[in-house]
């Protein structure tokens, strides 16, 4: 498992996979990552702190990922991306935390005391094929209401049962009001999600100009971001 990497092509920067607490969640219905979960605290930061050892600061900026959100980060883990910040001198964060813990957003912005681009992962902005199908728990009802909390979406696209329609939507949605977004193609796992290669097709063409887009990152497959297996 690849836990650092650079990327080097949008929005320079270093990015740590680390591992965390259990998702609060745990239930979207296309997930398997959660795998990388531990109870065991000491084993946590151990791997985490081995990881955070590669950062250089050579960019200036860092994301920090886990299957999951920041805030099942181990204490120990998120004091030691604190004093990496400053020996550093990174003068941006990426996070990303799920709808749930929408009232602890601020306080993650207080401790890290840069700013911080905090995605969500969304996956789409149909309300009940988010919350139904993929079963995602993030009940916003508006674009207004997410944009309050968060900075950055995640989408997906090219799910089984995804409509061109809700796609066409998603992306209008995405560039018209937000600065940064992340567009994941799915990719098929242990879950019962499937892929839609008709749809991907069709998607990579019509929006073969994001890969263009500075503020917009397409990853065709989950490890473009160089982490991850
Ligand atoms: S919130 Fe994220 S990590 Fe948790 S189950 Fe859903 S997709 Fe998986």
């Amino acid at each position: 498992m690849d836990r650092y990497s650079e990327i080097t092509n949008k929005n320079q920067r270093e990015i740590v996979l680390l591992k965390a607490f259990p998702c609060a969640w745990g239930k979207c219905s296309f997930c398997d990552y959660i795998l990388d979960n531990s109870n065991f605290e000491d084993e946590i930061n151990k791997v985490n702190f081995e990881v955070l050892e590669n950062i250089t600061g050579k960019y200036k900026v860092l994301e920090v990922i886990n299957s999951g959100s920041c805030f099942e980060l181990p204490k120990d883990t998120l004091a030691r991306i604190k004093e990496i910040i400053k020996e550093k001198k990174i003068e941006k964060l990426f996070l990303e935390s799920h709808w749930a813990y929408k009232n602890r957003i601020q306080e993650m912005r207080d401790y890290f005391e840069i700013p911080i681009t905090f995605k969500i992962g969304v996956e789409t902005f149909d309300y009940d094929f988010r919350n139904g199908y993929l079963n995602k728990n993030a009940k916003f009802k508006t674009v207004e209401e997410l944009k309050e909390y968060f900075d950055s979406p995640c989408i997906m696209v090219g799910i089984k049962g995804q409509t061109k329609e809700m796609i066409d939507r998603d992306m209008e949605i995405v560039l018209n009001n937000f600065d940064h977004a992340t567009i994941n193609v799915f990719v098929n796992n242990t879950s019962s999600v499937k892929r839609d290669g008709e749809l991907v097709n069709w998607f990579a063409n019509k929006y073969k100009h994001l890969v263009d887009n500075p503020n917009i990152e397409v990853l065709f497959n989950n490890t473009d971001f160089g982490v991850g297996d």
